[in-house]
């Protein structure tokens, strides 16, 4: 596949919204060519895998968007510009302690499961106020944005749901504190990134889009 016409090709196509290249399963290599090609973000599922390959990937801003495991943390905090997957108070209060002990203010995305389903993880939409509220009294958080993965269904169907964050995404805005400035909205793969700028997004994840399909 060719990594950096189909990079170009991307960021040209998405305009003013900021890519997030998904990375995980990439050797440099690959990762090095679209970073060449233009891509700022790189997004990785695994604290682990990131961490073998980071000496080897040119200078970008990297960001956490797989689930994020108490034990990781605070490898997760030293790694990673921001984590997106925020999906619990436990683990943003874990966050806020491993950033303190390094004296990071760490950036934070709170994870939505915005079809509010069992198997997903993250905070569900009737829960974020809440935790904000919580999020308050974090030093070395500051929460910066919300990510969603919506349920999978075709394409079409995903608007209801990023619409549905928009919505929330605006009511959240309004919140603004010292470690609460609630500006990106990250929604949108390779097969629906399109439908979720229509809708809103500020941020899309791109991976086999830029990749091709990924070989696990
Ligand atoms: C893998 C992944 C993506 C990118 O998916 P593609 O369909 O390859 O674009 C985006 N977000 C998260 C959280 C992912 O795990």
């Amino acid at each position: 596949m060719p990594v950096y016409e189909n990079t170009k090709l991307i960021l040209e196509g998405i305009g003013s919204t900021t890519l997030v290249c998904v990375t995980k399963t990439i050797e440099p290599e690959r990762i090095n060519e679209a970073i060449r090609a233009g891509a700022r973000i790189i997004g990785e599922n695994r604290v682990r895998e990131y961490e073998d390959k980071c000496k080897d990937i040119l200078p970008c801003e990297t960001h956490l968007i797989g689930h994020l495991q108490t034990n990781k943390v605070k490898k997760a905090v030293h790694l990673f510009d921001v984590i997106q997957s925020v999906d619990s108070l436990k683990v943003i209060r874990n966050i806020n302690e491993k950033a303190g002990a390094i004296d990071k203010v760490q950036k934070v995305f709170l994870q939505v499961n915005i079809g509010n389903e069992p198997q997903k993880y993250g905070f569900g939409p009737d829960e974020i106020k809440k935790v904000i509220t919580e999020v308050r009294s974090l030093g070395n958080v500051r929460v910066e944005g919300l990510m969603c993965i919506p349920p999978f269904v075709p394409p079409e169907q995903t608007r209801s749901y990023f619409r549905k964050m928009k919505t929330l995404f605006d009511e959240m805005k309004q919140e603004n504190r010292d470690n609460i400035d609630i500006r990106e909205l990250s929604m949108g793969m390779s097969n629906d990134y399109g439908i979720a700028i229509e809708e809103g997004a500020t941020m899309v994840r791109v991976g086999s889009a830029i990749f091709g399909e990924r070989e696990y």
